[in-house]
Formats: structure tokens, sequence, C-alpha cells
């Protein structure tokens, strides 16, 4: 056994979340994609069985009270809301993070009021946020200004409304610093609207005692909800009765079923719910989020940094010199809980790494992405995506 399998080994048996993988869905293959979207807890089959035959075969409409679907978005919210540092009663999951990025940068720009013509947003964001962003500035008579997160302190104006950042890259895996960038926006007068989509299940991210204003994020990622499960909106309590959501609809109307032709918003986090939700997906997140069950996030950061630190140390163990270039920083107060390495034929050579068991994905034009998931990858796991990195581009190499 070479030194960095005898490693791995050592590193699984004092691993304390080992045990979760058993409440997950897996196969022989190495999964390091669960950044894109999450393995399969294996009690969703049986619920979504459940919920489809019991709840909505037999019971039919009653469901909306019997089987709580009319108050899952909050319930669920109240289960991610531990992951992610919030009190309860903060947190509506439905509709898509896209969706809740408008709700959430209109809502933010009118909290800061008509004095404020500017709206950040990060420059590195992932597309759909900034395309939304276009699309709110232009509804709301902003300016947009896309700004790289770590400008953001110095762009900060009396003009700035509100600033949209990214937690983690997607990209490169990047963590932002989400404390001292709130802190710089709530000084300049202005509300800071944070994506979660690479953080939440990752790391902790301390909403409530960073004092966040708004924040959204998916399900399907880190969170294991599915493919296409629904987001979820944060709004900070201090800040709900002034919440006016840009999306009014009969679900955060206070009386639902007074059928009432004037809009009066719901008390509370429920003001950001919008229609019907999805109750197949929504409940399929539910038992999704199970696996969380006594698992601190404090433990899943440590496990998710030691994932990484030994990712990297095995790559630059077994990759030849000069191959690939991590765009990951190497302080891990700056690392999200992914690898991403830049490499010639990155498409050609995730493609060779997916036929050889270890799937991570591929970003345009060059990066090999390599998501790191604590509660079902191993370090074991880790030490064979290196390897058979390491042969994939030998070979590479080696046919021109
Ligand atoms: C994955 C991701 C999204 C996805 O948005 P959808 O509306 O679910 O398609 C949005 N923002 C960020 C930062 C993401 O990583």
């Amino acid at each position: 056994m070479s030194d960095l399998a005898f490693k791995a080994r050592e590193l699984d048996l004092g691993d304390p979340l080992a045990q979760r993988r058993a409440a997950f869905v897996l196969d022989e293959a190495v999964y390091l994609d669960g950044n894109s979207l999450g393995a399969l807890p294996a009690a969703v089959p049986g619920r979504v069985e459940d919920v489809v035959r019991r709840q909505w075969g037999e019971l039919r409409i009653r469901s909306w009270e019997e089987s709580g679907w009319w108050t899952a978005p909050e319930r669920i919210g109240d289960r991610i809301a531990p992951l992610v540092g919030a009190d309860a009663g903060q947190i509506v999951v439905g509709d898509s993070t896209s969706v809740n990025v408008f709700k959430a940068l209109v809502g933010a720009v009118r909290l800061a009021g008509e004095g404020r013509d500017e709206i950040l947003v990060d420059a590195t964001t992932f597309p759909t946020d900034g395309y939304i962003a276009e699309s709110a500035a232009r509804l709301t008579g902003r300016t947009l200004r896309p700004v790289p997160p770590d400008r953001v302190p110095a762009a900060l104006s009396d003009r700035t409304a509100a600033v949209l950042l990214n937690h983690v890259d997607y990209r490169t895996g990047r963590l932002h610093d989400l404390p001292s960038l709130t802190a710089a926006v709530h000084a300049a007068g202005a509300v800071a609207v944070w994506d979660l989509c690479h953080s939440a299940g990752a790391l902790p991210v301390g909403l409530d005692e960073h004092g966040v204003d708004l924040a959204v994020g998916c399900t399907y990622k880190y969170l294991n909800g599915g493919p296409g499960s629904p987001a979820y909106l944060y709004v900070r309590r201090g800040l709900q009765d002034r919440f006016d959501s840009p999306l009014p609809g009969w679900n955060s109307h206070a009386e639902p079923f007074g059928m009432r032709p004037a809009y009066e918003p719901a008390p509370g986090a429920l003001r950001g719910r919008v229609g019907t939700p999805d109750i197949l997906s929504m409940l399929a997140l539910e038992a999704a989020l199970d696996v969380w069950e006594g698992v601190p996030v404090e433990a899943v950061r440590a496990k998710s940094l030691a994932l990484t630190d030994f990712f990297l140390e095995c790559v630059a163990e077994y990759v030849p010199e000069g191959r690939v270039e991590s765009l990951t920083p190497v302080a891990h107060e700056e690392r999200g809980s992914q690898v991403a390495l830049r490499c010639d034929d990155a498409g050609k050579v995730m493609r060779r790494l997916i036929e050889r068991g270890v799937v991570g994905d591929f970003r345009h034009p060059d990066v090999l992405r390599f998501g790191f998931t604590p509660l079902y990858v191993g370090f074991a796991d880790v030490e064979r995506a290196a390897r058979v990195l390491g042969e994939v581009l030998r070979g590479t190499a080696a046919s021109g």
C-alpha cells in the first residue's frame, strides 16, 4: 500500500462522520459532484412513495392539512435554519434560487429606500444571479455595478442600495468573507443579500450572528434535496415587517383563504412565499434533511477542509508536474468545499475520469471541478480520485 493510501485509511478510521455514508445510496464510483447534484439519501424513496400513494392517492385534498402540506415551506425552512446559523421563523422554502434572488434583491432595494440608486453585484457571480440582478436593476430604476467581491468595500457609498454576493465562488471554490463584507455593506447603510448555494451544508454560515439581511440558496447541492428541489429565502427577523416582496402571491397573504382582492402580507418569513408549493419535491427534500440529524456543522467543516487538503496533497504527489494548477485558495478561511483545477483539455480529461469511476465536472473552458461532500465522501475516495487523475493525465500526455 502506498503512503497516501495508508494515510487515507488512517484518516477514514478517525473520521467521526464516516458512519453517515450508510445514509446514502452510493455505488463503486467516487462521487465528487455533490456540489452540483447531491447523492440520494436512502430515506427519500420510501418517503416519496408514501407521499404519492397515501398522502396524495388516499387522503387527497385532506393532505393539505392532515399531512402538513400547507405549512411545509416554513416547517422545512426551520429544518434548514440551523445549518445556516439562523433561528426558526426566518426561512421559507419554495421556488428556485433564481426566483428567490429576484424576490430578495428587489425586496432589498425597496428596504433601502428611494435615495439610493445603485446595486452592486458580485462580478464573478453564478450567471443566473447576474441576469436577475440586471433585470431587478432595470425594474427598480437602479444602476447595476458588477464588482469583484474583494473590491466591494471600496465601491460602497451612500448611493448603494443593495449588494448581492455569492458566499462561495461556484467556479474556483473561493470562500468570500461574509462577516466583514456584510459589516462593510451595513456601514454604508445598504442591504446585504447573500447566495449560499455553495456553502449551506458544507460550512458554517452564521446568518444571524453576522446580521445578514437576506439570503437565498438551493437545496439540491450540499443539501441533497434532489434534482430541482425547491430553494429557500431567509429574511432577517428585524426586517420582516418591512420586507415588500415583488411577487406577492396568495400563499403569502395574511389570510390566504379570505380570497380578498387586496393584498395584505402575512407576518414574518411567510411573506416570502408566492403560490402553491411544489409538494412532491418539497417533501423529498424534507426526508433528505434527516441525514443532518445530530451532525454539527463545525464537524462538517472540519472534515471538508481535511478532504480538500488531502486531495491537494494527493494531486501534488500523483499528478505530473505542471499538468494542473489549483484555482482554489490554499488558505482555509478562503476555501469552500470544492477544488477547481485548471487543466488543458479539461473536457476530455473529465470524460476519461468519469469512464474510470471518478465523477467530477467540467466548467468551460478549462476547469476540472471536484466537490467534497463530507457526509458521504471519504479519504480513500479522495486518494483514488487523485491517483486516477494522475493516471489519466499521464495517459493523455503519452498519447499526445
Ligand atoms: C447552483 C446555483 C444557482 C442555481 O439557481 P437555480 O435557480 O436553482 O437554477 C444559483 N446561484 C448559484 C450561486 C448557484 O451556485
